[in-house]
Order: structure tokens, then C-alpha cells, then sequence
């Protein structure tokens, strides 16, 4: 549950080969960092995971069934992006349930499944207020609860930390890696700083220009950068 396979996928959009072509294992319960600069297909490559682009070749295997044609509600993962993509006008308890509102869960079973990822989160005390009265580190955790109550196999986060400051992003980095320990769920992060990449990764993954430069644990790269962009990329921190 929750092991993804790429093979030979590819995105052009008209004639620009955004990713030329890419195989890639992710296994069960791994945490895995996409990283590189900006413009590199970051982004990209996770919104075709997710569902959200159509591949234009290549298949994507989720738990070893072909998924290339599957929507993404179907595709048993949660994205989690950098703009909390909020409703502003709703409540932390709706936000959160609305996944689960649009599954036509029945509201008793949604408050129970809000309360507990509130809890995981942080956020019981906050469940009745409007988005505009938390924090950013706390509106970045309602967009985590609303991945949450999915129970998916599989988060998907797109920099989710960028609009934070940065001692708020140390400590989002940390729950986050607890998050992900506790639920032990497979999660796919992207993010083109090093030092997230170096701390929070067991396998990271460096791309550039929509091709993997190297593919390996933060020591492996460390240790033994296949090239100078992966040397460059691992050394220097920003
Ligand atoms: P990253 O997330 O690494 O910054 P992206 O995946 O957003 O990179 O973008 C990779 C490349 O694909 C960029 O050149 C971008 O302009 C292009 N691109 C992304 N989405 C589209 C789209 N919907 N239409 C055309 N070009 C796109
Ligand atoms: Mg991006």
C-alpha cells in the first residue's frame, strides 16, 4: 500500500518537453523529496502523480495497478499545495471536512474523523474560527487536516512551507516529519530548498530540467554526487 512506480512518463506541453522521460520507484511508507531549482518540472511531475495533468506517455502505477487513466479522486492521495487554497468564507471544522462533505459522508462521521486529525494537528481549539484569524502555521496544518481525513496511501505536498517565515518553516518541517512517521504513510515532498531536501528526505530526488540527475539517501548524495549540478545543488545551502 501506498508504493508508486513511474515508468517512461513524459509531459510536453505543445512543443516544450517539460519532462522528457522519467522512471522512478517510490516505495511504501518512504518519504521522498523532489528538489531542484525553479522551473525544472518539480510541480509538474507531482500534479501527474496526483492526477491532475494527463501524462502524454508513460504509465503510473499506484500500489502496482496502472493508474495512468484514474482521476484523482480515485487515486487514493492528498495533495497538500503551498497557497493553503483555503475556503475564507468556512470554518477550520469545514475546511477540513470538506473532502469528506463532497464524499457524502454523513456529518457525524465527518466530525469524528475532523476531530481526530484536529488533534493530530494541533487545532481542537480552533475548529470554530474563520481561516483569517490563524496564524500561517496554523492554516498551513488545516490544509494537512484536510489531506488528513482522507486517509490517504499517499501525501503529496508542492512546497508547502515557501509562504512561511523562516523559523515558523523549522518548526513545519519538524511536524511534518513526525506527521509522517506517525501515520506512516508514503509522502511525496517538493521543494527547492537543500536544506528541507537534506533533512526531512529517506530518498531524494534531483531533478533539472525535467530529467533525474541523481536518485538517492541525503548521505548517498552527500557522499557521492553523481555530477557537479547534484554537488552544487547538495553543498550549498541557500
Ligand atoms: P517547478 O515546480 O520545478 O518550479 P513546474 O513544474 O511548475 O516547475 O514547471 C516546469 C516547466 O513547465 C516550466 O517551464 C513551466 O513554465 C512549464 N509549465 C508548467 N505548467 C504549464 C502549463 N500548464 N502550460 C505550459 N507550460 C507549463
Ligand atoms: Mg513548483
Amino acid at each position: 500500500m501506498g508504493s508508486i512506480r513511474l515508468e517512461n512518463v513524459s509531459k510536453h506541453f505543445g512543443e516544450h518537453a517539460v519532462i522528457p522521460s522519467i522512471d522512478l520507484e517510490i516505495n511504501d511508507g518512504e518519504f521522498v523529496v523532489f528538489v531542484g531549482p525553479s522551473g525544472c518540472g518539480k510541480s509538474t511531475l507531482l500534479r501527474l502523480i496526483a492526477g491532475l495533468e494527463d501524462v502524454s506517455g508513460g504509465r503510473i502505477l499506484i500500489d502496482g495497478d496502472d493508474a495512468t487513466a484514474k482521476p484523482p479522486a480515485k487515486r487514493g492521495l492528498a495533495m497538500v499545495f503551498q497557497s493553503y487554497a483555503l475556503y475564507p468564507h468556512m470554518s477550520v471544522r469545514s475546511n477540513i471536512g470538506f473532502p469528506l462533505k463532497m464524499a457524502n459522508m454523513d456529518k457525524a462521521e465527518i466530525d469524528r474523523k475532523v476531530n481526530e486529525a484536529a488533534k493530530i494537528l494541533n487545532l481542537t481549539d480552533y475548529l470554530e474560527r474563520k481561516p483569517r484569524a490563524l496564524s500561517g502555521g496554523q492554516r498551513q496544518r488545516v490544509a494537512i487536516g484536510r489531506a488528513i481525513v482522507r486517509s490517504p496511501e499517499c501525501f503529496l505536498f508542492d512546497e508547502p512551507l515557501s509562504n512561511l517565515d523562516a523559523a515558523l518553516r523549522v518548526n513545519m518541517r519538524l511536524e511534518i516529519s513526525e506527521l509522517h512517521q506517525q501515520l506512516g504513510a508514503t509522502s511525496i515532498y517538493v521543494t527547492h530548498d537543500q536544506v528541507e531536501a537534506m533533512t526531512m528526505a529517506d530518498k531524494i530526488v534531483v531533478l533539472r530540467a525535467g530529467n533525474i540527475e541523481q536518485v538517492g539517501s541525503p548521505l548517498e548524495l552527500y557522499r557521492s554526487p553523481a555530477n557537479l549540478f547534484v554537488a552544487g545543488f547538495i553543498g550549498s545551502p541557500k
